[in-house]
């Protein structure tokens, strides 16, 4: 593909028609993308960058598999979910071999926010109580019932908003820069769950003296927008079993983290103890490389409840064939290319590597990561881990400057996040890690020559 526009033009064309507020990263000076393939993307002039950020081209950008397949399925029939169809029940029996038994319904719908929504609707109609309980910093999605959860955006915008009534917000189990951190618990983090629980607990118990219900907690496998966060061994089995003893459904998000990229389990929160059940998981970015298509799987008894009033379900793009056809193929290379081995064996790589780069640059105050899914907590001061927001800032244009994409997250933005496709190969890593390294370190030294106070 040409473009169509010269970069100037279509910048001011993007100007007068896109609304201001529409993200666009390096708004001084945008990037123009043409092409990608693999884990590069390449501009209107052919500069090639290297993208460590984008979880939705999961199997590499433009896949040639899963391309020849959308094309082929938009050529057959591009119907919807009210016609039988193949690909919906392939795609089904894919997934079922992946998630609990007990999970076996799927609603498809086209986005994470739409399979949140969704779920919360279940919810209520299976509880009969109205109220969510989510983390802080939480983000699970830009329609009006999930925004209202996302602590995250408030924060990223600097504004004094609060959630409303009906959400309770409780703290991060965050070990480096949570509210326990300077704890000692020496290592033992059964005492660091155990006061995460008991937050938990609190803030149930006093939503419930105010006479408020809870219907469904909501929480991401891995924290991704509040700053690539792992929460400590327990934390998640403790929560669910206590919530779910009181009756509260418990959904995990899986729209950054599902699809093998933590290398050892096809979703990320199997990977902390194995025999948490959710109610819910839901799913969508990488699930079709790109192809609009998400999905909300819970329990039989769940989705029979939703139906008693007699309201059908029906979403006009969610679950047709072209959606569901994109989805078999990512799942099918997943298996071929065996790319959770490789994200295991490339994220355990590029931790190792970020690790011994740690230990020269107090800048870098923590790196943590689960397969293809990292965070470097950049600090202004290693003791006090004030946050290095400028410092952060710095290392993400000069790799922009060194052809490498990454971003920043967490609520002080200075957490430098590599959540790329999976694909990823030890020859990106060690590119990555050589200019990393480079811009680390003259970031360092920059600070070095000029103390503050
Ligand atoms: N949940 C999480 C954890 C997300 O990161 C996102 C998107 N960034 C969403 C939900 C919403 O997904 P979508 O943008 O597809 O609606």
């Amino acid at each position: 593909f040409k473009e169509y526009y010269s970069k100037e033009k279509t910048l001011a064309l993007r100007d007068i028609y896109i609304p201001y507020c529409t993200e666009l990263f390096y708004r001084e000076n945008p990037i123009k993308i043409v092409r990608s393939q693999g884990t590069y993307m390449y501009d209107q002039l052919g500069n090639k960058y290297l993208d460590c950020i984008n979880n939705v081209a999961h199997v590499g950008h433009c896949h040639p598999h899963v391309v020849t397949q959308i094309y082929k399925q938009m050529g057959a029939c591009a119907t919807n979910n009210r016609y039988l169809h193949d690909n919906t029940v392939i795609l089904a029996e894919k997934l079922a071999k992946t998630l609990p038994k007990a999970l076996e319904q799927i609603f498809y719908t086209n986005s994470g926010s739409e399979s949140n929504d969704l779920a919360i609707r279940l919810a209520r109609q299976y509880t009969g109580n109205y109220d969510i309980l989510v983390l802080d910093n939480a983000y699970h999605g830009h329609l009006t019932t999930l925004f209202d959860l996302s602590t995250y955006k408030f924060k990223k915008a600097n504004t004094d908003m609060k959630p409303p009534e009906h959400v309770h917000v409780v703290p991060v189990p965050d070990v480096y820069g949570g509210k326990y951190r300077d704890i000692d618990y020496n290592n033992d983090t059964e005492k660091l769950v155990e006061l995460y629980v008991n937050d938990i607990r609190r803030v149930v118990e006093e939503a419930e003296s105010r006479g408020r219900r809870i219907a469904i907690f909501f929480i991401e496998s891995l924290q991704s927008c509040g700053g690539q966060i792992i929460y400590p061994k327990g934390y998640l089995k403790q929560t669910f079993d206590y919530l779910q003893s009181k009756g509260i459904l418990c959904l995990v998000d899986e729209v950054q983290t599902g699809f093998g990229r933590t290398g050892t389990h096809f979703w990320a929160y199997q990977s902390y103890e194995e025999d948490i059940v959710p109610d819910f998981i839901t799913m969508g970015k990488s699930m079709g490389n790109g192809f609009p298509v998400a999905s909300l799987v819970t329990r039989r008894d769940i989705t029979q409840k939703f139906d008693i009033n007699g309201i059908e379900y029906f979403n006009t793009y969610g679950g047709n064939p072209v959606s569901c056809r994109a989805a078999i193929a990512v799942i099918d290379i997943i298996e071929k290319e065996k790319l959770m081995e490789n994200a295991l064996n490339v994220g355990n790589y590029l931790l190792s590597k970020f690790r011994e780069i740690q230990k020269k640059y107090p800048i870098v105050g923590d790196v943590r990561g689960r397969g293809l899914f990292l965070g470097v907590d950049i600090v202004r001061d290693e003791k006090t881990r004030e946050p290095g927001i400028e410092e952060a800032k710095e290392i993400k244009y000069k790799l922009r400057e060194h052809m490498i994409i990454v971003s920043l997250d967490g609520p002080n933005h200075n957490v430098v996040k590599f959540k790329p496709p999976m694909c990823f190969s030890t020859v990106d890593a060690d590119f990555l890690c050589e200019k990393f390294e480079t811009v680390v370190r003259e970031c360092q030294t920059k600070k070095e020559d000029k103390p503050e106070n």
